[in-house]
């Protein structure tokens, strides 16, 4: 690959939140701090060759918020808008300086241009999903404070816990200045979270509460930017079929007809493996060359075409 073709080629790349928290840790900052440098050491290396934009999943940090609400009954209340925006500033501000440092350490110094950016994505005010909320979000709940809640609560594997609408993205208010920024040489972190939802009422936007699927809202904004490769980055090495079951393998390459009927069958269940399959494939339909879906410790083997599962045609 020659680095003056590939200097005009765009890479998104979509961190989940195990990017941050590893299964099984408590998730303090000194973690999650550690636990950056193994996917931003591998986008260091990347942005010598791509042009490069960075989002990121924020499940763990927004259930801290709500779980210190829910102590903390006599502070003021803070919609989820807020709560997102919060993670943001928190989350990009981690991955900026982590990413910064591993910029440094390449031969040469890597030095580039780093800008993080608070990131609204519009929804449908009457997207069917705020009639029926059913996406799991901050800590469990007892009886009582269920009870007392006042907000839809729903019983989920792990307990009573707070369920919000999760509304399909469709826009990225921020996108032109995206474009703007990763065409001179920026590299952008964006969308964090799924971006703070908002829906447009005349000429403003108003910020609601639900929570946007972050790899929905990544491949909304690999397409309105024209991203050329999409790479959702996840804590298992791609999609299987028969997950969790002793029959379970990994598929390498997974034509979109096939992975929608895989959907339909239920092998990629909503809120975890589905939504990175749909992601793919919308950002293929509108046009993108390559979308994969691979493990932590794999991004660099994604993009060069080894590893993961690439979604095709
Ligand atoms: P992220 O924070 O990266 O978005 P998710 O938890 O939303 O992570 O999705 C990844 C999880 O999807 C995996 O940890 C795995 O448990 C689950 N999963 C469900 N079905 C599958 C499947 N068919 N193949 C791979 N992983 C799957
Ligand atoms: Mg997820």
């Amino acid at each position: 690959m020659s680095a003056g073709r590939d200097a005009a080629r765009t890479l998104l790349v979509a961190l989940g939140g195990n990017a941050l928290v590893r299964k099984g840790q408590t998730g303090t900052i000194a973690e999650q701090f550690e636990n950056l440098r193994l996917p931003l050491s591998q986008v260091a290396r990347l942005s010598r060759d791509w042009r490069i934009i960075l989002t990121h999943g924020n499940g763990p940090q927004v259930g801290e918020l709500l779980l210190r609400q829910e102590c903390c009954p006599h502070s003021v209340r803070l919609p989820l808008e807020i709560l997102v925006a919060q993670t943001q500033g928190q989350i990009g501000y981690m991955m900026e300086s982590t990413l910064d440092a591993e910029l440094m350490q390449l031969e040469a110094g890597g030095q580039k241009p780093l800008v993080s950016l608070i990131s609204y994505v519009v929804v449908d005010a009457d997207d069917p999903a705020f009639a029926a909320p059913t996406k799991p979000i901050g800590p469990v709940l007892s009886e009582e404070q269920a009870a007392s809640a006042g907000y839809p609560v729903r019983r989920t594997a792990k307990g009573l816990r707070r369920v919000v609408a999760s509304p399909r993205p469709l826009t990225i208010v921020e996108k032109r200045e995206i474009a703007t920024l990763v065409a001179d040489g920026f590299i952008v972190i964006c969308c964090g979270g799924g971006g703070i939802p908002v829906v447009r009422e005349g000429r403003r936007f108003c910020g609601v509460d639900a929570v946007i699927d972050k790899d929905l809202a990544s491949a909304r904004l690999a397409q309105e930017v024209g991203v050329d490769v999409f790479v959702i980055v996840t804590d298992v090495a791609g999609a299987y079929l028969d997950y969790g079951t002793p029959a379970e393998r990994l598929v390498e390459r997974l034509r979109i007809d096939e992975a929608m009927e895989h959907l339909r069958g239920g092998q990629f269940p909503p809120g975890s493996m589905g939504p990175k399959i749909e992601a793919c494939a919308e950002f293929l339909r509108g046009g993108g060359s390559r979308a994969v879906i691979c493990g932590m410790d794999a991004i660099e083997d994604a993009v060069a075409g080894r590893g993961g599962t690439e979604i095709v045609r």
